[in-house]
């Protein structure tokens, strides 16, 4: 049996294992009394307190080092393990402390008995999970959270609107409503790819802010990804709250972003659905906003759309057309059209710009704001690109030896024919076979055409130009305000577009955009072509600005080659 000095010698032993251990163990141990007070804490509890030595914490509370409300609570739990004898284990607790910091620990807190078994206090051991739970946090953002807005991402969004389904579900005799919007950006490809990436980022964070103040707290901004947005409206009364915050939204995207020193102006198409079409699953009311918003697209652009049953039909019809259009070639549905450029002053005949139509054996005359946009998409606007040109080269040409006249044509180039086929190529091929001189052919390109393929356009652009084949460009003032890269193509002519003209009514405030690209375009060296000219009023305009050439419903419209052919043996002036 060990003697009693051994016996105290094997204390004071365990007594020192205890403190090294409580000291240095990187979380913290307190000892309290009754009344929460302090009677020991460790090391590392001293050095969270900010004490020099953790003997000047005893007889004090929680409220000496934190904030009022965790103290509170920490007190509240200890009296009643106090009262109950039941430990608290694993607790997560927010601590906030006096100068403001915040640190989440993990909690266990236990009655603390003498050797009678009555409670004499507490004792409790906190672990700091503060990194835990700033990574959870910072997990949970990436999962839910887009990156560059900060706004809800795909996944939350869907999260969100599963909820609402589930509540409409719960109300739904009281009629309870809500609607999605599904928006996208009009020529976002257009800026991301002229302007750069970072730029087009840019314009994405600012666009999400301006989004931000279109709706309420309650709704759901979401960004999908690229330059498409999402917005869950909740509780809505009717149609008319949806399509004003539509209007709210075209309203803030009227003013330009400057995006590094750069105006851009950006509009939205907007695609609707609501909840009253009775919808089963959230991705058919997402499909049907988003069908809403293509509708919203094919009627123009910055517009929007609500989505009917209609639409789904005409999104059915729509495939029906692309594949009836793989075969408008072949069976020879394709016309050419030609619309007259007349010079401004002297009202002479200058040449046509040839616009193509689709004579459907069923749908009668399609028009190419229906097709074109098809064929880019499907990638047939090569061959459709192709067949115009040729087609257009070949009666001027004949035009030309029949009357004798040095008229022009101008045949559109659009953005896919750029990148996909050698169009320097084909125009020479075609200039040969229809013996046209290179000199009456203009290509006519539009701004973000140019700008979505800068480098490929350059190169085609220098070999068309070695040719002397003019080029144009299209709906001018449309795209960019960032005029740098004019310089270095050589342009001929920039065609205003007809959304400028056609706000020509005669006060001088209105001519200010045309006026700034006439003076743009004669410190050039360039020419300025006017587009959709209808009234004399805004010939008259157009003329004093001193716009060389037009071309509009006041002349002609576009016609069949038989009836422009009638034109060019008139001779008359318009
Ligand atoms: P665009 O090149 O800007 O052609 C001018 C459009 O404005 C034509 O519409 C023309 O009919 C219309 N227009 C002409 N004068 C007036 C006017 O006074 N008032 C109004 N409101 N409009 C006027 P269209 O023929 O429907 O062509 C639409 C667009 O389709 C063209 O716009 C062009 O971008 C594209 N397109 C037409 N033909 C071709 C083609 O062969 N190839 C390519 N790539 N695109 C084409
Ligand atoms: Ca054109
Ligand atoms: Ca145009």
């Amino acid at each position: 049996m060990a003697s009693h000095d051994e016996e105290i010698l094997g204390l004071e032993q365990e007594i020192f294992l205890l403190a090294t251990m409580m000291d240095t163990i990187p979380d913290s141990i307190y000892f309290k009394d009754r009344d929460s007070r302090f009677t020991r804490i460790n090391k590392y509890t001293a050095e969270r307190f900010g004490l020099t030595d953790p003997g000047l914490a005893v007889g004090k509370r929680d409220f000496d080092f934190f904030t009022g409300e965790h103290a509170d609570k920490a007190f509240r739990d200890e009296q009643e393990i106090v009262s109950t004898g039941r430990p608290l284990v694993n607790l997560e607790e927010k601590e906030t402390r006096a100068d403001g910091s915040i640190r989440w620990v993990s909690t266990t807190k236990m009655p603390l008995r003498d050797p009678a078994g009555n409670i004499i206090g507490t004792f409790g051991i906190s672990r700091d999970i503060t990194e835990k739970k700033q990574f959870e946090a910072q997990l949970e953002r990436q999962a839910f959270y887009d990156p560059l807005t900060q706004l809800p991402n795909r996944a939350l969004f869907t999260d969100r609107l599963q909820h609402l389904f589930h509540r409409a579900r719960r109300l739904s005799n009281r009629g309870f409503l809500f609607a999605v919007i599904y928006l996208d950006l009009d020529r976002f490809k257009g800026i991301n790819d002229g302007l750069g990436h970072q730029a087009g980022d840019e314009l994405l964070l600012q666009l999400a802010r301006r989004l931000e103040c279109c709706v309420r707290p309650s709704d759901t901004l979401a960004r999908l990804g690229g330059d498409e947005f999402t917005i869950l409206l909740e509780d809505i009364a009717n149609e008319g709250d949806v399509t004003r915050v539509a209007d709210r939204i075209h309203k803030e995207l009227s003013t330009a972003f400057t995006v590094r020193d750069t105006e851009v102006f950006s509009t939205a198409s907007l695609g609707i659905a609501i909840s009253s079409t009775g919808y089963e699953k959230p991705e058919d009311m997402l499909r049907d906003a988003d069908t809403a918003m293509y509708r919203a697209k094919a009627n123009g652009r910055s517009r929007h759309e609500v989505f009917d049953s209609d639409m789904h039909k005409k999104a059915i019809s729509m495939l029906k057309l692309e594949t009836d259009l793989r075969r408008a070639i072949e069976r020879n549905e394709l016309v050419a059209f030609y619309q007259p450029i007349v010079d401004m002053g002297t009202k002479q005949l200058l040449g046509f710009e040839a616009l193509a139509r689709w004579r459907h054996p069923v749908r009668g005359l399609v028009m190419p704001d229906i097709f074109i946009p098809l064929a880019e998409e499907t990638g047939l606007i090569s061959a459709i690109g192709f067949w115009m040109l040729r087609q257009a080269c070949g009666q001027m040409s004949a035009w030309q030896v029949k009357y004798k006249r040095e008229l022009g044509i101008s045949v559109n180039v659009s953005t896919r024919q750029l990148s996909q086929s050698d169009v320097a190529e084909q125009v020479q091929r075609v200039l040969k076979e229809t013996g046209l001189d290179a000199k009456s052919l203009t290509l006519e390109i539009t701004e973000s055409a140019l700008m979505q393929n800068l480098k490929s356009s350059a190169a085609v652009i220098k070999r068309l130009n070695d040719m002397a084949v003019k080029l144009y460009i299209d709906d001018f003032g449309t795209g960019y305000s960032s005029l740098s890269y004019l310089h270095s193509f050589p342009v001929d002519t920039l065609k205003v577009d007809k959304s400028f003209v056609s706000q020509m009514d005669g006060k001088p405030k209105q001519n200010e955009i045309v006026k700034a690209i006439v003076a743009l375009a004669t410190n050039l060296g360039m020419h300025v072509t006017a587009e959709g000219v209808e009234t004399e009023a805004q010939a008259t305009a157009l003329r004093e600005l001193n716009c060389t050439s037009g071309q509009g419903y006041l002349f002609s419209q576009p016609l069949p080659a038989e009836e422009a052919e009638l034109l060019i043996a008139a001779k008359v002036p318009f």
